[in-house]
C-alpha cells in the first residue's frame, strides 16, 4: 500500500493535482472536506452537527474528524493505497492516523506540500473579487480557510518532517509542470 498524503492552503490545486494523481497511480481519494459536505446535502446527523463550523470555515473538532475518517478508510481494504486530501489539518489527527495505519502494518509513505504563499493566494482572490465586482461572502469564508491553514495546519508539516517524509513542490505555474514534478516525487517513494 502507498498512502500519500496531499498538503497546501485552499486554493493551492490540490484538488486538480488529486485528480491526475489518482489516474496514473490508481489510489483511492478521500477528501475529508467533501465527506463532510455529502453528510451536510444529506441531513445527517453528522452533517447537521457540523454545517455551521463549515459555514464559518474554521475546523471540525479531531473527534469527530478522526472517526469519520477512520470509518471510512476500513470500507477500503482492497485498494493500492489512500491520497488523503484535508486530513490531516491538526497533529492531533496526524498522530491518530499514524496510530491507525500502523495497527493495519501500513504508514503514511510520503506528504507532498504544494507550496503557495499565503500572500499569493490572497491575491487570487482578491482579483477574483475585483473581477466578479464585490466582495462576498465566500470570499471573507475563503480568507478565514487560509487563515485557519497558516495558523493551525502548517503545524502538521513539522510532525512530518521529523519523519523525512516531507517532499515540497512549487505550486504556482502550469498544471501540467507541476503534476511531473509530483510524479518525480511519488516514483522516489514508491
Ligand atoms: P476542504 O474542502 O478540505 O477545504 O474542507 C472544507 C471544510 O471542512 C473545512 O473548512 C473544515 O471546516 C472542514 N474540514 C475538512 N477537513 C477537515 C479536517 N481534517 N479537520 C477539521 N475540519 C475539516
Amino acid at each position: 500500500m502507498f498512502n500519500l498524503v496531499i498538503f497546501g492552503p485552499p486554493g493551492a490545486g490540490k484538488g486538480t493535482q488529486s485528480d491526475k494523481i489518482i489516474e496514473k497511480y490508481q489510489l483511492k481519494h478521500i477528501s475529508t472536506g467533501d465527506m463532510f459536505r455529502a453528510h451536510i446535502s444529506q441531513q445527517t446527523d453528522l452533517g447537521k452537527e457540523v454545517q455551521s463550523i463549515l459555514d464559518n470555515g474554521i475546523l471540525v473538532p479531531d473527534e469527530i474528524t478522526i472517526r469519520m475518517l477512520e470509518n471510512e478508510m476500513s470500507q477500503y481494504t482492497d485498494v493500492k493505497g489512500f491520497i488523503l486530501d484535508g486530513f490531516p489539518r491538526t497533529v492531533g489527527q496526524a498522530e491518530a492516523l499514524d496510530k491507525f495505519l500502523e495497527s493495519k502494518g501500513q504508514k503514511v509513505n510520503l506528504v507532498l506540500e504544494l507550496e503557495v504563499s499565503q500572500s499569493e493566494i490572497e491575491q487570487r482572490i482578491h482579483e477574483r473579487g475585483k473581477i466578479s465586482g464585490r466582495a462576498d461572502d465566500s470570499a471573507d469564508k475563503l480568507v478565514k480557510r487560509i487563515d485557519e491553514y497558516f495558523t493551525k495546519t502548517v503545524h502538521v508539516l513539522p510532525y512530518y518532517e521529523a519523519q523525512n517524509k516531507v517532499a515540497k513542490v512549487n505550486g504556482i505555474g502550469d498544471i501540467e509542470t507541476i503534476f511531473n514534478n509530483i510524479t518525480v516525487e511519488i516514483d522516489k517513494a514508491l
